[in-house]
């Protein structure tokens, strides 16, 4: 009995210290949109980002033509001259862009804005030509006005001023733009063996991937700018059926098709993989605690507390916060026969996983594979990685881009984030202790909505103002 008791009173006073916190922590922020300041410039700067979405740089899985990205390049040393005229281009790289501004200091780490030129197609019935580059009412539409030709518009352009007004480095800079992201081409390994082979090492790799955007989480009523640290993982597995085939007028009791499906329904029904709340989710979820409302507040501000709890629940939730914690698994391609009154002797369904760090791909493998030989399923590795490593918290390259959020974004809320997709950028951490994740363009749900979509656009504003937060960044970090 006294057992009891002591049990509740622990429990009491557990409880009490975190009302206490949840009370304490308690920061009242205005409910605040997205806004975007109208920037004098928007136009100028507008119609060279217009300039590059007219260049068509569509590339297509396995297609490999450097050929192609001249116009680009063209392109970007017309609208960029003295850019081009300052940095050296490095090596041809196959027209992946490598730009270097030497300081004259080589003893400093440089620094090394990054982004691609190419854009994934533009299918579908699109209101504006996507190789247009319109500009009407302050919207910039076409492929690319945000996928990431808005990035490289933004640092070229920032860089451009900055000459202009005489600046000098006093560490190596260097610009790259890879021209086979969407295709996962080689593109950006090849700099970064160029980089490694010179013995070049690198005080920071700002890449895209992550932006300022409306709220990021239920309960958050203002716009955030997630900084991403790291990437998860990505492999692809494919799962096979076979059987004797044969007439659909005599079907099997299950066929393959039916063992594929039962697998994927166990699968998406109760996810195989745990959760676990990496350093970089918890630092964003107790950065958000502050301006939730109480119940939230409560929770996510003593993950002291509460994050075994979380780590138990979130494995059953979808979307966002499912894909936060854990690996995820997609199941994107699913085929059988080619005619309907065929039984398939092969069936087979493709299976995108993204793999959260504390989960390697051996592991994912062995697990999924598990499961799919309970229904007779044969699992081949597609291709895969594990997640990318993760640039530490609180870096100077990290304090430089929040201070510049925070001038020239105030009302903005500024975390870091363990992004969910695949960028360009883990390759450079072979060369880079902090490689980075963000472009400062403040972004609607709408505009994010249209990246890889169709009718992708920006507003011009949203573009022009990334100038300035650039210009600060590079600044901070150019001593
Ligand atoms: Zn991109």
């Amino acid at each position: 009995m006294i057992l009891l008791y002591l049990l509740l009173a622990v429990v009491l006073i557990l409880l009490l210290i975190c009302l206490i916190r949840a009370c304490v922590l308690q920061k009242k922020i205005p409910d605040t949109p997205l806004i975007r300041k109208e920037n004098p410039d928007a136009m100028r700067i507008a119609q060279k980002l217009s300039k590059m979405v007219q260049v068509n740089t569509v590339v297509l899985p396995g297609e490999d033509n450097p050929q192609q990205f001249e116009p680009m390049i063209r392109t970007l040393s017309e609208q960029f001259p003295l850019v081009f005229q300052t940095f050296r281009r490095l090596d041809r790289l196959d027209n992946n862009l490598l730009l270097k501004w030497e300081s004259g200091h080589p003893e400093k780490e440089g620094l090394l804005f990054m982004g691609h030129m190419d854009v994934v197609d533009a299918a579908g019935q699109w209101d504006h030509d996507p190789f247009g580059g319109e500009i009407i009412d302050d919207v910039l539409w076409g492929r690319g006005s945000i996928d990431i030709k808005s990035g490289l518009c933004g640092f070229f352009e920032a860089f451009e001023q900055l000459i202009a007004e005489g600046m000098t480095p006093q560490r190596d800079l260097y610009l790259f733009c890879s021209r086979t992201e969407e295709n996962s081409g080689p593109g950006a390994e090849m700099a970064v063996e160029y980089l490694h082979r010179h013995g070049i090492h690198l005080e920071m790799v700002l890449d895209e991937g992550c932006s300022i955007g409306e709220s990021p989480m239920q309960g958050i009523r203002r716009p955030y700018a997630l900084i991403g640290l790291g990437e998860k993982g990505y492999v692809n597995l494919k799962f096979t059926a076979r059987s004797n085939g044969g007439h659909s007028s005599e079907p099997p009791h299950v066929s393959t098709i039916g063992r594929l499906s039962q697998f994927i329904a166990r699968v998406e029904k109760h996810s195989p993989f745990r959760c676990k709340m990496d350093a970089t989710t918890r630092r964003m979820l107790e950065t958000f605690a502050p301006e939730m409302p109480f119940a939230q507040r409560f929770v996510y501000g003593n993950l002291w507390l509460f994050a075994p709890i979380l780590e138990k629940v979130y494995r059953y939730r979808d979307g966002f916060q499912g894909a936060m914690l854990k690996t995820t698994a997609a199941f994107t391609i699913i085929e059988g026969a080619h005619a309907a009154n065929i039984l398939p002797d092969t069936a087979y369904v493709i299976c995108n996983l993204r793999l959260s760090p504390h989960d390697t791909v051996e592991q994912v493998v062995a697990t999924m594979q598990a499961i799919a030989s309970r229904y007779g399923l044969e699992t081949q590795l597609m291709d895969g990685r594990g997640a990318s490593e993760i640039t530490p918290l609180g870096s100077v390259p990290y304090q430089a881009i929040e201070k510049s959020i925070r001038k020239h974004f105030p009302e903005v809320g500024v975390t870091p984030y363990l992004i969910l997709g695949g960028t360009d950028a883990r390759h450079f951490t072979k060369v880079c202790d902090n490689v980075l994740r963000f472009v400062p363009h403040a972004l609607t749900n709408e505009e994010v909505r249209t990246v890889h979509g169709r009718n992708e656009h920006i507003s011009i504003h949203a573009l022009a103002n990334e100038v300035p937060c650039y210009k600060d960044i590079i600044l901070e970090l150019n001593r």
